[in-house]
């Protein structure tokens, strides 16, 4: 079954991710069949996606028409053998291997051999779960990012046997559906998970080095243009699932200090200082949902911004994702125009890093590096050999 428009999807997983991606095919005029393990939980979602629609309504983005025909064409399923025949499986299940393993062996079992099975993981490799399977060419990473009817980016992520062809179907496929695919090889965080890791891993090295408070840091990389400041922003993702995000990309790449969890955020979290969501995390939040205490100093701020590297919270922060960002494109893992529309679209940077690292210059990136390097030894701040290679050295 081919990925036209109108065909059949199903999606696996019932939650924030599996809900919304459902509402996106719907919208875009596939049929689409939900399931759940837990009970009653791809009804609620139905719900869920039928309360959203009625928000777009009310905002007059939808009529009522499209509101009805949209949801009648979601239907739940109670069991995977029960899933109707689909050109497009998307798994949206928790981030579990053996569970997501399981879920592919059942339904490469029951859907056609062309069905393309698609998982939505943020961090598993799409290569582990497509060993083994029978037509493992057709198993890749489709990653929507939270939540997915408002968010452009998706990463179309190739496992080592993901076909060429498939990918191509599916990057096309989600562009119909109002998306911007960027390609990825399955490398650990894909591209947004591991570029974005010195924007917070900086500003908590400089809050624990006294370089100054949390208040003035985050006024400091807003004054460039970032919507949040990295650590306001840890505190919205939630301290815990922002370090497991960044340990298991160092896990994954044999603890590469460049993605050392720090002592800040690891202290964080086991004093259950999770963020917004407990009331408390790098800031401390009033009843008002605002945080307490968070005015930046001025004086500070002026002193810091555009001084030495290693004080500077801008240069320093930069210089790491211009680092990051032309280090996984020299790998082959994504075009340079790929990964700066995911650092735009995904984490909504003021510019892609890579066209950013041209502008300052990469020789003048690599000279930060260097400094930063000699600073502070170990390895993290170690140049790339790709930005020395556009720097001219
Ligand atoms: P969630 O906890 O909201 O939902 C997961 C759902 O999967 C639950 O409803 C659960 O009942 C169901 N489930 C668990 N085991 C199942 C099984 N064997 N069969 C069928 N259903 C099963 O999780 P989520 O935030 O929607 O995340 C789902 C996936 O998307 C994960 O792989 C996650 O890493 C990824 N992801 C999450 C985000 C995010 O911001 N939440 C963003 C991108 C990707």
């Amino acid at each position: 079954m081919a990925l036209t428009t109108g065909a059949q999807v199903s999606v696996v997983g019932a939650g924030a991710m599996g809900a919304g991606i459902a509402q996106v095919a719907a919208t875009a005029g596939h049929e689409v069949a939900l399931l759940d393990a837990a009970t009653g939980a791809a009804e609620s979602a139905v719900a869920r996606i039928i309360g959203s629609l009625q928000r777009q309504e009310a905002k007059g983005r939808i009529s009522s028409a499209t509101l009805e025909e949209v949801v009648e064409r979601i239907t739940t399923a109670e069991r995977l053998e029960a899933l109707p025949p689909s050109a497009l499986v998307v798994e949206a299940v928790r981030e579990d291997l053996p569970t997501k393993r399981e879920i592919f062996a059942r339904l490469a079992a029951t859907q056609d051999a062309t069905t393309v099975l698609a998982t939505n993981t943020s961090s598993l490799d799409v290569s582990a779960l497509a060993d083994g399977l029978p037509s493992p060419g057709r198993v890749l990473g489709l990653h929507f990012f939270n939540p997915p009817p408002a968010m452009r980016l998706v990463e179309v992520v190739s496992g080592r046997q993901t076909s060429p062809d498939v990918v191509e179907a599916a990057s096309e496929l989600v562009a119909r559906w109002g998306k911007t695919p960027v390609r990825c090889a399955s490398t650990p965080g894909f591209i947004v998970n591991r570029v974005a890791r010195p924007f917070y891993g900086e500003a908590q090295r400089m809050l624990m080095a006294g370089v100054a408070d949390a208040a003035t840091l985050d006024a400091a990389l807003r004054s460039a243009g970032f919507r949040m400041g990295p650590l306001e922003l840890t505190d919205l993702i939630g301290q815990d699932v922002n370090l497991a995000v960044g340990t298991s990309v160092w896990e994954q790449t044999g603890r590469d200090p460049r993605y050392a969890p720090t002592a800040v955020q690891r202290e964080l979290v086991a004093a259950g200082h999770l963020g917004r969501k407990t009331g408390q995390g790098v800031y401390r939040y009033g009843r008002d949902g605002r945080p307490v205490d968070a005015e930046p100093d001025a004086q500070r701020l002026a002193q810091l911004v555009g001084g030495p590297v290693e004080t500077d919270p801008v240069a320093r922060t930069v210089a790491m994702l211009v680092n990051e960002a032309v280090d996984l494109v020299a790998r082959g893992e994504a075009s340079v125009e790929d990964v700066d529309t995911a650092m735009v679209l995904g984490t909504g940077y003021p510019r892609g890093p890579v066209a950013w690292g041209a502008e300052i210059g990469y020789a003048v990136v690599a000279d930060q590096l260097a400094a930063l390097d000699r600073a502070f030894p170990g390895g993290r701040y170690r140049p790339s050999p790709a930005l020395a290679e556009r720097a001219g050295r």
